[in-house]
């Protein structure tokens, strides 16, 4: 049987490149989207192909057309995509909307909600051309927590995503494709220093119930179930994956 080739946006740091580890160890090539940090996605490709996959890495912006089409004409070197994680995503500084830039919002929406769907276009276009595949959306717990005072442009981005994944779900199901989310809680990565509070992970999480934030690892395990056959029968899900958020 051939190997799966899945491509994930955000591969080179987080829980995307935890996510590009787990799939090469079970079995798939990656092709792995970033967009900026060209040395922790060649390590990433390094550690993917030590696990004895085939890895590319393209560096590109998902909310740019251009960049997500040349991802895919890449990709499709490899062979037939067969899997997409859109993992890609940002939040801009943690401010309430009132003193959000324009700048910022235009950026989460175009990268967690434009590039999303460009991602999802492209993929649902290869995918039916070559029989089926699965997608996995990263979304947000944030999605239903509304996230006041910390960023409710991301919230709503990512309750996008959940609805984008529904209704692709129910569009795609008859050309053979899966769509699915996970709803990450709060995870052990850079993006919360990226926001302005690198101590997030520690703060946020001591009232909940698991009273620990998650590992990157955590979340790329749920996404490689929702991906593999084990899942065969689920589409339209979201996944929560928490801690008990
Ligand atoms: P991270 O550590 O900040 O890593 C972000 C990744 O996305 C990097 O690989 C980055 O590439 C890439 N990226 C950012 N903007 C991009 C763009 N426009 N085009 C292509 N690649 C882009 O983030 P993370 O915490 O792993 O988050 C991954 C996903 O999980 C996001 O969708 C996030 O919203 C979601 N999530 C995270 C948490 C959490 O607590 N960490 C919770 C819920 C949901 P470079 O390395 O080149 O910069």
């Amino acid at each position: 049987m051939s190997r799966p080739i899945t491509v994930v946006t955000g591969g080179s740091r987080g829980i995307g490149a935890a996510t590009c580890v787990r799939l090469a160890a079970e079995g798939h090539d990656v092709v792995l989207g970033y967009v900026r940090d060209a040395g922790a996605a060649e390590e990433t490709a390094r550690q993917v192909r030590a696990a004895g996959a085939r890895c590319v890495a393209v560096r590109g912006d998902t909310a740019s057309e251009a960049d997500v089409e040349r991802l895919f004409d890449t990709a499709a070197e490899l062979g037939a995509v067969t899997g997409l994680v859109n993992n890609a995503g940002v939040t801009g500084p943690i401010t309430r909307l009132a003193d959000a830039g324009t700048d910022v919002l235009r950026r989460v929406l175009d990268v967690n909600v434009l590039g999303c769907l460009l991602c999802c276009r492209r993929a649902a276009r290869d995918m039916a051309a070559s029989g089926g595949g699965a997608i996995v959306n990263v979304s947000s717990a944030a999605a239903t927590i509304g996230s006041p005072g910390t960023y409710v442009h991301y919230a709503a981005s990512k309750a996008a995503v959940d609805t984008l994944t529904l209704g692709l779900s129910k569009e795609l199901g008859p050309d053979g494709i899966r769509v699915n989310a996970v709803a990450p809680g709060i995870i052990k990565t850079d993006i919360h220093a990226a926001m302005g509070a690198p101590d997030r992970p520690v703060t946020a999480t001591a009232g909940l119930p698991m009273a620990r934030p998650g590992e990157a690892e955590e979340i790329a395990g749920a996404i490689a179930w929702l991906l593999s056959p084990d899942a065969s029968y689920t589409t339209g899900a979201v996944l929560r994956v928490a801690g008990g958020m």
